[in-house]
């Protein structure tokens, strides 16, 4: 079977370099790869508490930054993972083939929930590695392009392929987390030792921040002792951090960053890193707010349900029936 690619990003907030980097900068690209299937995750983002409006216009810009990356709507699905009422219904059988211990050991989950009073921890942001898992079956994904936090996630749904096949037969594919090898974890600029997060924006470069905001985020970005541009990430966090993000820019590796950078100071490498990102991210955030004027997305998502319900559908029907529910 040819590659079928699935990618999604919850709507959570304002999106973050990080998820640029993670999954839209390689959009184009997956276009020529295979069929691809890239969904807002809405489901998800009731997992911590957000207002209906919030949601809403999330979800739009969200749909508007996929086209604006170059995702082709014609040649693939672009849709809302609501819209396609499979993931819930799968959701619902699988709920009982993933296991309360192993998704306590989440790191994603402990993370979340430490930060809410008990009483406040949804049970679907306990259970939500069952319903990413459901996303990725769904569309007998193989490859699935993610930022390395959430590959213990796609490890559980691994797992829960294995499970589910030995028990029932093949009817699963089995799906591979695909991280970049420079850039699969952006750190906040004003604290390197902890992810760039759109739900904790304490130092996220924001994909609608205006050039001079970005250029003043990464000018005054939190670097470490010492005057060589480096890449050691025990002892020199934030420049290697900076580092990783130009290399994503440039398509670089990090020894040709290191060799570019050779007698620089930290200040004269900021700026390009920062101008670095303004290329980049200007006639992107264009592409958008045309995108956002002319409402192509409407299009596109509704085109994209259809597409979807019927891989979804097909899987859930195969499902169905092969653990012993009545279809007809
Ligand atoms: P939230 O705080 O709501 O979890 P998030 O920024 O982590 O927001 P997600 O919607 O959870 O975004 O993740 C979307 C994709 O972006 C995932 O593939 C995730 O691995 C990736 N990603 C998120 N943050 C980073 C980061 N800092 N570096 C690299 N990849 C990232
Ligand atoms: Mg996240």
């Amino acid at each position: 079977m040819s590659e079928r690619i699935l990618t999604g990003i919850k709507p959570t907030g304002q999106l973050t370099l990080g998820n640029y980097i993670a999954v839209l900068k390689n959009l184009r690209k997956m276009n020529d790869r295979g069929e691809c299937f890239i969904f807002i995750a809405d489901l998800h983002a009731l997992t911590l508490p957000i207002e209906p409006d919030v949601l809403r216009q999330n979800s739009i810009d969200l749909a508007a930054f996929y086209l604006a990356a170059g995702l082709d709507p014609e040649k693939n699905a672009l849709f809302l993972q609501s819209s396609v009422s499979a993931h819930a219904e799968l959701n619902a059988i699988m709920q009982n083939y993933l296991y309360m211990g192993e998704l306590s050991r989440m790191t994603q989950f402990k993370d979340k929930s430490a930060k809410l009073k008990e009483n406040a921890i949804g049970l679907g942001l306990f259970a939500y590695p069952v319903l990413m898992a459901c996303d990725i079956v769904l569309y007998d994904a193989t490859t699935i392009p993610v930022g390395e936090d959430q590959v213990q996630h796609i490890e559980l749904t691994r797992d829960l392929v294995n499970r589910i096949n030995n028990r029932y037969g093949e009817i699963l594919t089995m799906p591979k987390a695909e991280l970049r090898k420079v850039g699969k974890r952006i750190m906040s600029l004003s604290d390197p030792t902890v992810k760039m997060s759109k739900s904790d924006p304490k130092g996220d470069i924001f994909l609608k921040d205006d050039p001079a905001v970005i250029r003043k985020k990464i000018m005054s970005a939190v670097t470490d002792l010492g005057c060589e541009v480096k890449y050691d990430e025990e002892n020199k966090p934030g420049i290697s951090n900076l580092l990783q993000i130009y290399c994503c820019m440039k398509d670089i590796s990090i020894e040709e960053a290191e060799q570019r950078f050779v007698g620089y100071r930290y200040g004269d490498f900021k700026k390009a890193v920062a101008d670095a990102v303004i290329e980049e991210l200007e006639p992107f955030q264009q592409r958008y707010r045309e995108i956002v004027a002319n409402k192509s997305y409407e299009k596109a998502l509704q085109e994209g349900a259809k597409k979807a319900s019927v891989i979804a559908n097909q899987t859930l029907k195969r499902v169905q029936k092969a653990i012993g529910l009545l279809q007809e």
